[in-house]
């Protein structure tokens, strides 16, 4: 059955998730393995561990480090907690945009608020909040945790990221191989007719915005509550999953969707490594072989400096 964003599927906690790239991820095959020059500005990000862990973190990276050697593919499933490192709130942190039993000043809840029956009915209700998300998100940029990601496609033969995120910060930062499976504020498109269009931001937009060609109603590629999760995305995340992967990452996520912790379940069965960075405790925490408490771009900055020291391994 096709995965929605509803209670059924959003079955691991009380919240909901509100949703959310480019349509990029399906790109060719993996770039050769080699150490690409680095820019000045890569050069610098190398250099800037500054930044304190525990010592168990610290350790743990070890070992992770342990797990990369041999790896040559990697899964990462990321979450707003990895943006949060740019600035951008969490969906259920203290400026985030949920608030468990809460209504809006619209006398609803967010997941009515944003939800495809409340766009189709009353779409300003629907903007007014797609544009606080939106705000929230404005000015933020790509932080070192999304571009150790995106070079590490660089060293490895396949590095998928599949992003609950709707702020386009993965392809942003350079990765290619993307499955934002909950779309991206950015990429808007008619309801009425096949019009598309991506925007920097939505600063200049009348609420709802309008199609300049049929003046129907302009929507994100966003996933809101009660529609389909794009199947393409889990189909190939799947694919991806059946070629096989030697290490799973969990980063940034309360992993309450199903499709976003069912992977690192799997993995764990199939005797796959799995690693979670994120500082608090989830739903995936106890199914995973190595946890890093600390904050997401300072640990993956940690990681790929340690990694990079006596590349390559062979
Ligand atoms: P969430 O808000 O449910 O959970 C965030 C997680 O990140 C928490 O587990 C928290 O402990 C962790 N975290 C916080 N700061 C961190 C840091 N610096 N490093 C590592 N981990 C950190 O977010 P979710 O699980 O991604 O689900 C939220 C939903 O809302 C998704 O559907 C998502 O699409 C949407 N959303 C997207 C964005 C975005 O695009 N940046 C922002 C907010 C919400």
């Amino acid at each position: 059955m096709a995965a929605t964003l509803s209670d059924e599927v959003y079955q691991r906690g009380a919240g909901l998730g509100c949703c959310l790239s480019i349509a990029p991820g399906l790109t060719g095959p993996a770039a050769p393995r080699g150490r690409p020059a680095m820019s000045i500005i890569e050069q610098a990000d190398c250099r800037r561990s500054t930044f304190s862990l525990s010592r168990a973190d610290e350790r743990a990276i070890d070992v992770v480090i342990d797990l990369l050697r041999p790896a040559r593919r990697l899964l990462f499933i990321t979450g707003a907690g990895l943006s949060a490192d740019s600035g951008l709130p969490t969906y259920r942190g203290r400026d985030g945009v949920y608030r468990a039993g809460v209504t809006t000043c619209h006398g609803l809840t967010i997941e009515q608020a944003l939800s495809g029956p409340m766009l189709a009915a009353r779409p300003e209700i629907t903007w007014h909040y797609l544009f606080e998300l939106e705000r929230s998100a404005r000015g933020g940029v790509p932080n070192r945790g999304h571009r150790v990601i995106a070079e590490m496609e660089s060293y490895f033969d396949a590095v998928w990221t599949v992003t609950q995120n709707v702020d386009g910060l993965h392809s942003r930062a350079g990765s290619r191989q993307v499955l934002d499976v909950h779309g991206d504020l950015h990429d808007l498109l008619c309801t009425q007719c096949d019009y598309k269009v991506t925007v920097p931001d939505y600063a200049d937009l009348a609420l709802p915005p309008l199609c300049p060609r049929c003046q129907g109603i302009l929507r994100p590629t966003v996933v809101l509550f009660g529609e389909q999760v794009p199947e393409e995305k889990l189909d190939r995340m799947w694919y991806e999953f059946g070629v096989g992967f030697d290490v799973v990452f969990s980063v940034g996520t309360s992993s309450l969707f199903e499709y976003i912790a069912a992977p690192v379940e799997l993995a764990r069965a199939a005797g796959i490594a799995t690693v979670e960075i994120n500082p608090e405790t989830t739903a995936v925490t106890s199914e995973v072989d190595v946890k890093i408490s600390g904050r997401a771009a300072s640990v993956l900055d940690l990681l790929w400096e340690r990694y990079l020291v006596g590349w390559p391994w062979w």
